[in-house]
Order: C-alpha cells, then structure tokens, then sequence
C-alpha cells in the first residue's frame, strides 16, 4: 500500500472531510481471495437466509440513516433531500425487490426439446463467484453498493471499489454490512484510485462497472480479453421532448427536476430539452421562472434546498466551456450563467436558449447544472434530433398520451418515461440499462439478477421414456446406418414439409 492515501475534500467549502488509504492492487488481491474462499458458504445459503442478511444490513443502515445521510451529503454536496429520498430510499427498495424477486428469478426450469422428444432439459444457474463493483462518484450509494444487491442475492461475493472522490459512504456501509452479522468477507470495499479498479477487472468472475465512456470501454475490454461477463452502466445525454398540447406548467416543473437535481450530474438527468414551437414561448418562460425559484446552498446553511455544490470541479469547466460554446454559436443565457462566490464548487442551474444541434452542449455529456432548450419543427424532427446521439439511456416525453406514446416508441433508448421524469429508475422490477455508448447490460429486474449467474443445461431422459431414449441414442451414434438416414430424411419432411402441418394446421 505505497500509494499517497486519497483525501475526500468537501464539494460546499473545499476542506477535508477524511482520507482514505488507496489499498491498489494488493489491497483488491487480497479482497478478491477473501472472497473466493466465503463465496461457496454464502452460495449454498437458501435465497430467504441471504434476504435475511440483506434484511439486517438494510436494518442497520436505517439505524445509522443519520450518519449514512452526513457522509454521504458531506462527500457528495448534495442536498439531504435527495441523499436520503433518493439514495436511501432506493437502495431500500432494491433489497425489497432483488430478496422477493430472487426464488423465481433464479429457480431451476425446465425445457422440453421438440426434436429430442424423448429427453427434458433442467436448467440450473449458479453463481459467478466474486463480482467487482466499480462505482462513479455521483451516487455515493446508487450506484456502488446499490449495484452489489442483485449479485448478492444471486449468490456472488462481492467486492466494491468506490469511486476515489466519494468513498465515504461505501465505507461505512461495508462496516455497516460486518456489525449487521453478515460474513465480512461476502461484501467488501476497497478503496483506491483507478489501478485498484483496474485489479478488480483482472480478477473478479464478473464485473458491474459505472462510469464514465472511455474508462468503460477499457473495463470491457478487458473484460473481453478474459471473457468474463461485464455490465457498463456509463453517460448519457438524455432528451426531453415537450409536445403542442402538453400539460406545459408540469413539463416545466419536471424539466427543472430532471435538469438540476444534484446539480446535473445524473447520468439520466436531462441533457437536451425540444420542445415544438407553437408551445415553445410558454414552456420556456415556464421553465425559466422555476428555476430562477429554486434554493441553493451549502448543505446545514438553513433548511431545505434544492440544489447544493457541484462534487467534481472538473464539471465547472465543463459547463463553462460548452456555455461560451454555445453563446458563440448563437444560444442565449435565459437563466444563470455563472458561479456562486464563496468557496466550494457553486454554479448557479444555467439555461440556455436557441439551442442548435452543432453545439457542444447538443453532443457532449454536460453533467452539470446547465441545459439546454432548442425549438423544433415537429414531433418528427424531435425524434430525429433525440436520435442523433452517441447515447441512449434515458428520454422523457411530455404531450397528450397517443402522442407522447408514439414518440417514446421511436426514441433510440433504453429507457422513456412518459409525462414524467427520473423516476422510471426506481422501477426496479424493470431491466434499466443504456443503448449505444451509454452502456452494454442492464441494472434491476429479473435480468438483472440472472446476469451474475451462469447456466448449466443438465439434459436427461424424459421420464418413462428411458427405453425410447436408449433406442434413439443407439440409432444416431456409430457405426452409421443408410436406413436411419432415409428415416432420418423423411422425419425431416414430415416435421418441418408439409406434412405434420397438414395434421396440426399450421407448420411447425
Ligand atoms: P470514471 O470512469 O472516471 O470512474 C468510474 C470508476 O472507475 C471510479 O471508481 C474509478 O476509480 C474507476 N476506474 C478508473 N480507471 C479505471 C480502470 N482503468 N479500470 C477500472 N476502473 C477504473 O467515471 P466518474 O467520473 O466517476 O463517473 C461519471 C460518469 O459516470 C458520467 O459519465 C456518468 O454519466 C456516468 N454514470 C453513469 C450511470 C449509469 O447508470 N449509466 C450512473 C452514474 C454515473
């Protein structure tokens, strides 16, 4: 452990909240093999005693709901509002879900082969083994030690790096996790910079990472060079499309949402607003008046608010630079603009108007608070533009039903919501994951619990027809026979020709 350790710095005022040691590759070495060797114990536990461990750990977390809160606000900058409505909240309910969905999800199946009628196929999934979970630093919880349910109650062992901005939480969660009662060894952190992610893609079964494109695509290469299984969950630039006829004051309320919550850096938050120009004046004077409402402050400076710091600088020169982009191109300011004096990483929640689709604020990932608002012709060219992105993770479309339907059905996505924002993300019984450069595989639902398993295809004689099978079986092996092959020839006719679908009235 020779590394500088990691100091977290709070985003509100620039001070050192702790520092953590940057464990690297021994650190993820050792981690994986603790793993390794607790993984079979929790394997072999029945699906209701590992939703009992991750009952416990839910438990403790919300006894410690205070604590989690401070850290996370603390690391993060974000309001306690959405530390704890958001964060917390989700990863409450995605224990719900993975614990109750997990027995069907994963139970043994069988499959009765039409060609091989006399045999039937068991299917049996197992666990990978260990999974490294990689997280970014935007959802301390979300995105960390959320993504380590689902493998959990698969089966798996887990071991999470945190991103080396906010560690904090996912710390604490682990130590959550040990006072629970629950095999430390089952779900660890380690904390490091990006060598140490880079050891946990050399040697876990299978990797769930979150993050940014360029580092995603080197996580699944590698991933590919050793042929593990690996989900990207990275960026997007997710449209809302706002449509004549829709209901304008709500699409301006959940514009402003969607744009600032944690100060735009939500990877599903909205990076791109269209909307069609017999409504565009009022929309926007809508949206501009909300968001000139909303409170923003360092977290514990008064009551609630809605937007707190910016938790990376790096975002500030973003948002910076794609602004006088955009200005130089012919958009507007229509509120914000600049940053907030004081310490800490303030910008106020910008909008910009007569957006064009050249401009940087159009195709690069802002992930800040700044947005967009661009004027169009129709729903047509709405969808076109929408589409004209290198991600696709989430959309919203706002308009009467049919439609705002018809819309969300031709959005390049993996995700739409329709008159509404955000909030598809808590359907978790759903497959939540990106198209295009926003990510291969998906987090939630049944799928998401199956990927961190492997199948085993068990194949035997269907039962009472052992003699048949045996017959079978010594007229398709060695040595060949001309005569199994012209019945061979005529079964073939007769199941895929005409002549079972003379029979059944319809082919096979
Ligand atoms: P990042 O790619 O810089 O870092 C993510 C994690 O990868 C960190 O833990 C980092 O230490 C680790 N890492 C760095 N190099 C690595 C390597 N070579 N091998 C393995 N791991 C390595 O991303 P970030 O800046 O922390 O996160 C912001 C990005 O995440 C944004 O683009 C955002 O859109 C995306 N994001 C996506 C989702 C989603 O669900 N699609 C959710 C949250 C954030």
């Amino acid at each position: 452990m020779s590394a500088q350790p990691i100091r977290v710095l709070s985003p509100a005022t620039g001070a050192e909240v702790a520092s953590v040691p940057d464990e690297g590759r021994d650190g993820v070495a050792a981690a994986v093999a603790r793993a390794r060797s607790a993984g079979p114990g929790w394997a072999a536990l029945s699906y209701e005693r590992r939703f009992a461990a991750l009952r416990r750990f839910r438990d403790a977390v919300l006894d410690a709901s205070e604590t989690v809160v401070d850290t996370l606000v603390a690391e993060s900058g974000k309001p306690r509002h959405e530390a704890e409505g958001i964060e917390l909240l989700y990863l409450c309910e995605l224990i719900r879900f993975m614990g109750r969905a997990a027995p069907r999800a994963l139970k043994e199946e069988t499959r009765r082969p039409f060609l091989f009628a006399t045999k039937s196929t068991r299917l049996v999934r197992r666990p990978l083994g260990v999974v490294g979970v990689i997280g970014p630093w935007n959802f301390p919880i979300l995105n960390n030690a959320g993504d380590a349910i689902a493998p959990l109650m698969a089966g798996n062992a887990v071991v999470l790096k945190p991103s080396e901005v906010t560690p904090l939480t996912s710390v604490l969660l682990a130590r959550l996790w040990r006072e629970a009662g629950n095999s430390p060894a089952v779900f660890q952190v380690v904390t490091g910079r990006g060598e140490a992610g880079a050891a946990l893609v050399d040697t876990a079964d299978g990797i769930m990472f979150t993050g940014s494109v360029a580092t995603g695509r080197r996580v699944a290469a590698r991933a590919g060079e050793r042929l593990v299984p690996c989900v990207t969950e990275l960026g997007g630039k997710s449209p809302l499309i706002v449509l004549a006829g829709a209901d304008l004051p709500r699409a301006a309320r959940a514009a402003a949402w969607s744009s600032f919550i944690h100060s735009g850096q939500v990877c599903i938050r909205t990076e791109r607003i269209f909307v069609e120009e017999p409504v565009a004046d009022e929309f926007q004077a809508l949206l501009a008046r909300r968001v000139t409402e909303l409170v923003q402050r360092a977290p514990g400076d008064g009551p609630t608010h809605d937007l707190g710091a910016v938790t990376f600088p790096h975002q500030l020169e973003i948002v910076e630079r794609q602004i006088a982009d955009a200005v130089e191109k012919g958009a507007r300011v229509a509120t914000g603009g600049d940053r907030f004096a004081g310490p800490g990483n303030f910008f106020r929640p910008t909008v910009l108007s007569g957006a064009r689709p050249e401009m940087a604020v159009m195709r690069e990932e802002t992930f800040g608070p700044l947005v967009p608002v661009m004027r169009v012709k129709d729903a047509e060219e709405a969808v076109r533009l929408a589409n004209e992105s290198r991600f696709g993770l989430n959309a919203s479309v706002f308009g009467p039903e049919a439609a705002a339907r018809s819309v969300a059905r031709r959005l390049e996505s993996g995700n739409v919501i329709v008159n509404d924002v955000l909030v598809n993300y808590f359907v978790v019984e759903a497959p939540f994951g990106g198209w295009k450069e926003s990510g291969l595989g998906a987090r939630h639902g049944a799928e998401a619990l199956r990927q961190w398993t492997r199948t085993t295809a068990i194949t035997l004689p269907r039962r009472g027809l052992g003699l048949v099978d045996r017959f079978v079986a010594s007229r398709l092996a060695f040595p060949y026979d001309p005569r199994v092959r012209g019945a061979l020839q005529r079964a073939m006719r007769f199941l895929y020709g005409t002549g079972l679908a003379r029979k059944l009235g319809r082919r096979p």
